[in-house]
């Protein structure tokens, strides 16, 4: 098989492997389609973050794909079955886990993050991994389980009632499945603030009632346009000014959803008197995706979210080194590579 081998930092390569073989409670998916994520780029430029890298390493942990071997224990699905992966293996038996909050594993695994992924032709996984998907489902939608379910678990989290008026803040393609869940969640209402027109224009088509930028005459537009309390603000930047402008546009008893991944060393201005104690804000964040791949699996498939638009770019993974090389594409919105194309 072929796959894209991380050899260090900055050193992608298409490399032959051979290709893998299912222990018993393994399955051997043929990845059709795997989504390109933030965190490939951090590992790309070697900054591992919360994982340790090493090399090599096959990236990629949003993917789908077809089953075409599995061990004699797997049971839930057969060959030819078209799948999602969730990448995170939970290992069942630490404390967190046997508390139901697998996210906060002790043992925690990913594919394609500490094990091999899904920029390549096939990957083997534990079966556990695996969710089947309607065959009716085009695989680079279905490699979206991975980020609409950490979406998901940002959505329930972050307090929207039906009703809600619920701000966005940064509408890449992050931005742009919360919009769409928080509409889907119940929001009356969800206003984006976003820097770049484009992407402020997509908000607006995918259902957001209207999309500012955040110089102070487009929050005062904003302030005028849209005088309702704010019940959530939900925060995909992760940089500093954008969390405390998520404080500061938020009403009384909002819940303030910081989603976007700060930088490991970042800090916010928080003034507990303003913020937290006169407004009774409550501030949270939201880890991984724990136990929602179902119920995002149905959403999917009832095309609750239009991820048509949210996907930018497939690229085949014969020609995917260029997603890493060439900084044009990190602009983008969603890339595909796209396997066996
Ligand atoms: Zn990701
Ligand atoms: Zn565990």
């Amino acid at each position: 098989m072929k796959a894209l081998v991380l050899t260090g930092p900055r050193k992608l390569e298409i490399r032959d492997l051979p290709d893998p073989i299912p222990g018993p409670d393994e399955v051997v998916v043929d990845v059709k389609a795997c989504g390109v994520c933030g965190t490939d780029i951090h590992l790309f430029e070697g900054q591992g973050g919360a994982f340790a890298n090493e090399y090599p390493l096959i990236m990629g942990h949003e993917y789908a794909g077809v089953v075409s071997a599995a061990g004699e224990n797997v049971r839930h699905v057969s060959i030819g079955d078209h799948v999602s992966i969730d990448p995170n293996l939970y290992c069942g038996v630490c404390e967190p886990c046997r508390e139901g909050s697998v996210h906060f594993c002790e043992q925690m695994t990913g594919y394609g993050t500490t094990k091999p992924g899904g920029f390549a032709e096939k990957s083997l996984v534990n079966a556990r991994a695996v969710y089947k998907v309607p065959d009716s489902l085009p695989f680079e939608v279905a490699a979206m389980m991975e980020p609409v379910s950490c979406c998901l678990h940002g959505i329930d989290r972050s307090g929207i009632r039906p009703g809600s008026v619920v701000l966005v803040i940064g509408a890449g393609s992050i931005g742009q499945m919360m919009l769409m869940l928080a509409l889907k969640a119940g929001a009356a209402k969800v206003v984006v603030f976003e820097l770049d027109a484009a992407k402020r224009q997509k908000a607006v088509a995918l259902g957001a009632a209207a999309a500012y930028g955040t110089d102070e005459a487009s929050l005062a537009a904003y302030r005028k346009d849209h005088p309702e309390p704010v019940s959530s603000v939900i925060e995909c930047v992760g940089l500093k000014v954008t969390m405390e402008l998520a404080l500061r546009l938020a009403s009384r008893q909002a819940t303030i959803m910081l989603f976007g991944l700060a930088p490991q060393g970042e800090r916010m201005d928080i003034f507990p008197f303003d913020d937290l104690f006169k407004k009774e804000l409550t501030l949270t964040a939201s880890f991984i995706n724990p136990l929602v791949a179902g119920r995002v699996i149905r959403l999917l498939q009832a095309d609750a979210i239009n991820m048509d638009q949210v996907i930018t770019d497939r690229i085949p993974l014969s020609e995917s080194v260029k997603i890493f090389t060439d900084s044009s594409y990190r602009k983008r919105g969603k890339i595909i590579v796209m396997s066996g194309m």
